[in-house]
């Protein structure tokens, strides 16, 4: 619920109906900044009588918020969010490139990539310690260990680590090693795992699921938001279709569609979408003109030989190929890479 306030309301008018408000459980949000006159309301709105809201000479509007989340949506936070990581933005006007293995495979390993990824551009590493396999049999990831190699790359590098949480006994670790916490496609609606992430103050890359809609993609960012945590960064991975040929299909028409409806920044992983490391180039460069906020890209310097997702990595040179393509498409839509 939307509430417009006069604009000469006196403060101890808007204070008491605030209080009302809190005192019915709801969650007051200001919207307009320094000098206030809307509020939104989230919690259980349906025990709010519009009328007798309307009926208070300070409020000149009382809007129902139709869809179901609220403090992403866009009505709430008319400003685009941009979400800081360590001085990188992600949601401004420079494109966040985020490249590296699927899996950590050793520390000389991630920190050799770590290397050829900045040098190719990449602003953030990505490699994940805790891997969500298909097959119980496959490798499940170095664990600690892996995530002590992303630290080390770090400081090697400087680049900021992003790496998937699978579960919360594991959040201590990743709220003090990793600077971005990616929840997996899997993971999307295991809400016990986004309630946790929203009680820090870590970035969260929320992948969206392998079969869910925009509106589910969007209540579980609302499940991270609602806990406190409004450093949310949507990823779109590719949903399942009736089409085998990729391994997932692109939606890009989440981006518009994302910006249009929230305020928070949305970044494409065109890896886990096409399957098929020859594809990569294009899907990027598609993402980049449709207003992407940023880039999630499996790079490996050896895929042949690769512990996960060999066949959808980039080698280095391919990388460094994309990003300058990609530095131009940028530019031609008012961004930079
Ligand atoms: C990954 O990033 O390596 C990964 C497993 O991604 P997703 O959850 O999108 O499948
Ligand atoms: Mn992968």
């Amino acid at each position: 619920m939307i509430i417009t306030l006069k604009k000469d309301a006196p403060q101890a008018e808007i204070n008491k109906l605030v209080k009302r408000f809190e005192n019915m459980d709801l969650q007051v949000t200001m919207i307009q900044g320094a000098n206030y006159n809307v509020f939104g309301l989230v919690g259980d709105t349906s025990k709010v009588d519009k009328k007798n809201v309307q009926a208070n000479p300070i409020v000149t509007n009382v809007q129902r918020v139709a869809q179901p989340y609220k403090l992403a949506n866009r009505m709430f936070h008319p400003e685009d969010t941009i979400v800081n990581v360590d001085g990188i933005q992600i949601g401004g006007k420079k494109i966040a490139l985020i490249a590296g293995p699927c899996s950590v495979e050793s520390e000389e390993q991630i920190v050799r990539i770590a290397e050829e990824v900045k040098e190719c551009g990449a602003d953030m590493l990505r490699g994940g310690a805790y891997k969500p396999r298909t097959s119980p049999y496959a490798f499940q990831g170095l664990g600690t260990e892996g995530i002590m190699d992303l630290v080390s790359a770090r400081e090697k590098t400087g680049l900021p680590i992003v790496s998937e949480l699978m579960s919360a006994d594991k959040i201590d670790e990743f709220i003090e090693n990793v600077d971005i916490i990616q929840i997996g496609a899997r993971n999307m609606q295991n809400f016990d795992l986004l309630k946790a992430v929203g009680r820090t103050n870590k970035p969260v890359l929320l992948k969206r699921g392998l079969c869910n809609t925009i509106e589910e993609w969007i209540m579980a960012a609302e499940y991270i938001m609602a806990e406190g945590n409004m450093n949310v960064i949507f990823c779109e991975r590719g949903i399942r279709t009736f089409e085998t040929y990729t391994r997932n299909t692109l939606d890009l028409a989440v981006i518009p569609i994302i910006k249009e409806r929230t305020h928070l920044p949305i970044i494409i992983d065109p890896s886990h979408a096409a399957g098929d490391y020859k594809l990569i180039e294009s899907l990027s460069l598609a993402a980049i003109a449709a207003g992407a906020d940023g880039l999630i890209i499996e790079v490996h310097d050896d895929p042949e030989n690769a512990w996960s997702d060999g066949a959808q990595s980039l080698k280095p040179e391919r990388f460094k190929d994309l990003v300058a393509k990609g530095k131009a498409i940028a530019h031609v839509v008012g961004r930079s890479l």
